[in-house]
């Protein structure tokens, strides 16, 4: 059987109204679909954790920029219901999958402006996403009721920009973080690989070879900042067709750039285009 699918706020609103009086757990699980082993392990996790996994389907209009690849992005609702059914745990999840217009009615004018961890990297690099992000995500979080959400490190800043708001607007959920899934070969798991040709997709084993390397380098006793970062572009633009937008290597929480010497624990996290397709990954130095 395949879970339960609902596409309208009220419906989805009844469901955990009913949950929460009947003492049950919610978990969220805010996803824009085309769902990979990356998605289903943070519903694994929430259904680890809660008595009920709400995993919301839904392309955010919000957070793409108008040159973004929004129209491409791949909407693959069959697949992605078929994915959930495939964890056997159908009377526990809830697929939400709402319209835009469901989401953002006639008349919606109110978004969330994050600061501090929204400001560097990505925000630099796509200043109105993080607005997009926080909105939509504030959005499911009063409608899901959820105890519990739970995102993927995969998205390292995107986590922190939520932990922001969740503590600056006093919101009533836990965040939680779960690991980045990768390919056999290393490759973050993402929806956009797709978009890769099998060359580039060859080619985008920079990103995590280079972390890996830069693991290694700071393992074996390295702390230099400018050294651990010469290293990794070296890998990144070896390839001149490559584009990076960043190498930031940054206290965890902060997000604030390390000084001339590391200071574990240290991430390290990357932007780039690989073929015109760009792809994030970052890794956490303990
Ligand atoms: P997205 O559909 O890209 O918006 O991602 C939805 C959620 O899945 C976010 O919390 C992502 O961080 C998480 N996610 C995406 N890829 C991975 C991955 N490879 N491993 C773990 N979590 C992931």
């Amino acid at each position: 059987m395949k879970p339960r699918l609902v596409h309208t706020v009220q419906e989805l609103r009844d469901i955990v109204e009913q949950d929460r009086q009947a003492g049950r757990k919610i978990g969220l699980v805010p996803t824009m679909g085309a769902l990979h082993a990356g998605h289903l392990s943070l519903v694994k996790a929430s259904l680890a954790k809660t008595d009920r996994t709400v995993v919301s389907i839904f392309v955010n209009p919000t957070q793409f920029a108008p040159t973004e690849d929004f129209d491409k992005y791949p909407r693959t609702l069959p697949e992605d219901l078929a994915a959930l059914e495939s964890l056997g745990a159908d009377s526990e999840i809830v697929a939400f999958a709402p319209d835009a217009s469901e989401m953002y009615p006639e008349g919606f004018d109110t978004y969330v402006t994050v600061g501090g961890a929204a400001k560097p990297l990505e925000g630099t690099f796509r200043p109105t996403h993080f607005r997009g992000v926080a909105t939509v995500v504030l959005k499911l979080f009063n409608m899901s009721r959820a105890d519990i959400a739970f995102f993927g490190q995969k998205d390292f800043q995107q986590v922190q920009v939520i932990r922001q708001f969740v503590r600056d607007l006093n919101v009533p959920i836990q965040i939680q973080m779960c690991p980045i899934v990768r390919e056999d070969d290393g490759l973050a798991m993402s929806s956009r690989n797709r978009y890769l040709s099998p060359e580039a997709r060859q080619d985008a084993l920079v990103l995590s070879q280079s972390l890996e390397e830069a693991r290694q380098l700071i393992q074996s006793g390295c702390t230099s900042t400018a050294e651990v970062e010469r290293s990794i572009r070296a890998k990144l633009e070896a390839d001149p067709d490559h584009k990076v937008d960043y190498v930031a290597i940054v206290a965890p929480d902060t997000l604030d750039p390390q000084g001339e010497t590391i200071v574990k624990p240290v991430s390290i996290l990357l932007a780039m285009y690989i073929a015109g397709v760009r792809l994030i990954d970052n890794i956490v130095v303990k």
